[in-house]
């Protein structure tokens, strides 16, 4: 636990090094590769993120893939869990806890259609893990979605040699960074 609140606090340091421009200029690079994976394109039904203001920005794309994939959004339900809501356009989302925008459409339980889960996380390795802001909601989740191919997403920055792992953490299939 203490080795990933170093972790944490390094690249906390990092994001504080970079305004607001130039993480959104970082962002159109990640969601651009996002975009070419062809993992992503294929799928039907994608679990996204609506990004905090210090997260790989996914505002516009959501709205862009809407056109053509069912997307779902997670809502924090309680001091643990999220249960998912469908997405269908900005006029039904409101803040939810953490200040995360979240979707006020109906609730998502079909679990098995998840084609893609995209994941943030403070920092990824090559292999998979990922460390989360700390509270595990993404670990208790997304061992519900087993099938699903999980992406984490984050800038080059949040790349580290090796995020120190437990047997809770659930692995990302992909980084995109
Ligand atoms: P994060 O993934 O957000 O970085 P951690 O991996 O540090 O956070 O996990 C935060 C806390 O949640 C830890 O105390 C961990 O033991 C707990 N936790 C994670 N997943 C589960 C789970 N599936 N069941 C019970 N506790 C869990
Ligand atoms: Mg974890």
């Amino acid at each position: 636990m203490h080795e990933k609140g170093k972790l944490r606090k390094e690249i906390r340091l990092l994001k504080d090094q970079f305004s607001r421009e130039e993480l959104t200029a970082m962002s159109e690079t990640t969601i651009q590769k996002l975009k070419c994976s062809l993992r992503f394109q294929s799928a039907k039904t994608v679990m996204m993120y609506y990004s905090l203001p210090d997260e790989v920005n996914t505002h516009d794309f959501i709205h862009e893939i809407t056109a053509d994939k069912n997307v779902v959004l997670p809502v924090v339900i309680d001091h643990e869990n999220i249960e998912l809501r469908i997405f269908h356009n900005s006029d039904e989302m409101k803040y939810g806890a953490y200040d995360i925008m979240e979707p006020t459409g109906e609730v998502f339980d079909k679990y098995e259609e998840i084609d893609v889960a995209v994941i943030p996380g403070m920092a990824f390795d090559r292999n998979g893990h990922r460390l989360g802001r700390g509270k595990g909601y993404y670990d208790r989740f997304l061992k519900k979605i087993p099938n699903a191919y999980k992406i984490g997403i984050c800038f080059n920055f949040q790349k580290v040699e090796n995020v120190p792992s437990s047997e809770y953490d659930v692995n990302m299939n992909e980084v995109i960074s």
